[in-house]
């Protein structure tokens, strides 16, 4: 099947070629209807129209950034990246996976269960809603999925077929290279409008101690093939409600270093809680966010050394070559190197939605300029010291700190 782009007028008879989507609807009339509010890609809901709460999620990658247009061409491959990455934590994490109907990489399409039920998270974080279990999952999520896809688990030969598998995602891993870690710290036509002869920005632009450490990041991003990631894990990439907790959006799969997801996931939650402070001062939502980030951290450690420890034998180790106690050293070595590097890429990812191309809307949706202004300059003091200290930050305590004593 060659590829053409599916709309309301033809996805129906593109769905009932497919036998289990036949049989999930039995054959009924659809309503099809577009819902995206992504920026890349266009999301269809279809129902069937003899019983609406039958419904399931279409995705296809058009050869173009929707938001912009056909002038911003982007290849549709894209979608080959998000398959096999929601395909890989399916088979690890079902719990938090969209159950997947149909993909098809030719088509660039991707059918999966409709989370009717659930929102994305960072529309509750704004809406100070309490996520009780969201640590418990995350930190399960992260574990396995990144501890399944390493050499600490992955025999040598695996693990080299599976950097095969995500490494042509070439255009997206240069978007992130280029938005996440350069164009959002130097004046460029892609910034914000709010960035032109906004102090903060200047200040931003022109800090070198700072700029430094971001090469030291991106080189980290562009060389270390630690395990799969999802490559966008913010918390508008998480669907939830109070009893579940789903990935979604992988997109930007590629094999990078451990720390890159957990970082976007931990800065984001800290942006969560910079604008609560800003707008509301300290309060018992703030506080929970704190210590959420805290519990993800935390169990993700416990884990993460949980899988290492039933696993004797893999690419890195190999039975008897080394004894416990040397080795119980070395993975602590190795957990607090994945803290660190964390940390980092959380300031990065931090920083550049300040004045880059694109805002996390619980700073930039704030409509009273002193107050935006204060969460981005407290948002920017933590992304500094994250960016320029991750390397001296030895626990979770110190990261905490580090979070309340801003302002
Ligand atoms: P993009 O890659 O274009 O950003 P997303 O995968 O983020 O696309 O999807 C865009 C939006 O569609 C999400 O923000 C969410 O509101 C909705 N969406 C995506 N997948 C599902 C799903 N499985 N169930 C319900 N809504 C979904
Ligand atoms: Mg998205």
């Amino acid at each position: 099947m060659s590829y053409y782009i599916l709309d309301k007028t033809n996805i129906a008879s593109y769905l009932y070629q497919i036998d289990t989507i036949k049989e999930y609807f039995e054959n009924a009339e659809l309503s099809i209807d577009e819902i995206g509010d992504g920026n890349l890609n266009f999301v269809f809901i279809i129902k069937s129209k003899a019983d609406t709460s039958k419904a399931l999620i279409l995705k296809q990658a058009v050869p173009y950034l929707r938001c912009v247009g056909e002038e911003f061409p982007l290849d549709k491959e894209r979608m080959t990246y998000e398959i096999r990455a929601l395909q890989t934590y399916s088979q690890n994490t079902p719990n938090y996976t969209p159950k997947i109907y149909h993909a098809n990489e030719m088509m660039s399409v991707v059918v999966m269960e409709f989370l009717g039920e659930h929102i994305i998270m960072r529309k509750g974080l704004i809406a100070s809603a309490f996520y009780t279990n969201f640590s418990e999952h995350m930190s399960d999520f992260l574990a396995q999925n990144l501890f399944k896809t390493s050499s600490l688990y992955l025999n040598s030969k695996s693990k080299r077929s599976l950097v095969d598998k995500f490494n042509a995602n070439t255009q997206l891993c240069k978007l992130t290279e280029d938005f996440v870690f350069t164009f959002a710290f130097m004046k460029n036509e892609t910034n914000d409008a709010y960035a032109d002869n906004h102090p903060l920005a200047k200040e931003l632009f022109t800090d070198m101690n700072f700029k430094k450490s971001i090469l030291k990041l991106k080189y980290k991003f562009m060389t270390q093939s630690d395990a799969l990631l999802h490559g966008d894990l913010h918390t508008g990439s998480i669907m939830l409600n109070c009893d579940e907790t789903y990935v979604i959006d992988p997109e930007f799969a590629f094999v990078g270093p451990f720390g890159f997801d957990i970082g976007a996931l931990l800065g984001n939650l800290v942006m969560s809680y910079t604008s609560h402070v800003a707008q509301e001062g300290s309060s018992t939502y703030s506080h929970w966010v704190l210590q959420t980030i805290q519990e993800i951290l935390e169990k993700f450690e416990i884990k993460f050394l949980l899988l290492w420890q039933e696993q004797e034998e893999s690419a890195l180790i190999t039975k008897s070559f080394i004894d416990k106690e040397y080795l119980d050293i070395y993975k602590n070595e190795f957990m607090l190197n994945i803290l660190q590097e964390s940390i980092g890429f959380a300031g990065a990812k931090m920083a550049r939605r300040m004045f880059g191309i694109a805002g996390v809307e619980d700073i930039r949706e704030i409509q009273e300029l002193t107050i935006r202004d204060k969460a981005i300059k407290q948002t920017l003091q933590i992304a500094n010291t994250f960016v320029t200290s991750y390397e001296t930050i030895q626990n979770t305590d110190e990261l905490i700190n580090i979070i309340k004593e801003s302002n």
